[in-house]
């Protein structure tokens, strides 16, 4: 994780994410919608970070659906 990305997290944690498959609340990070984990890619999810007043969010379409084949597919950015 990057430092900007860091930062973008740190903002995110001031809202709950309004996307109820994830349902972080204030202060608990977002999880990826299949798997539960922590997102790895993206700082929070990205209309938690619009709500949060992040204008730059990173767009990551693997965490933003949590597709299992958009995300083997793309295994090799990680
Ligand atoms: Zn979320």
């Amino acid at each position: 994780m990057n430092l900007e990305m860091s930062a973008d997290r740190e903002a995110s944690l001031k809202v709950p994410c309004p996307i109820d498959l994830c349902g972080a609340e204030i202060g608990e990070v977002c999880v990826q919608l299949g798997t539960g984990q922590p997102l790895k890619h993206l700082p929070a999810h990205d209309t938690r970070l619009r709500a949060a007043g992040v204008r730059h969010a990173p767009l990551d379409s693997r965490e933003l659906r949590g597709n299992p084949k958009r995300r083997s597919e793309a295994r090799h950015a990680d």
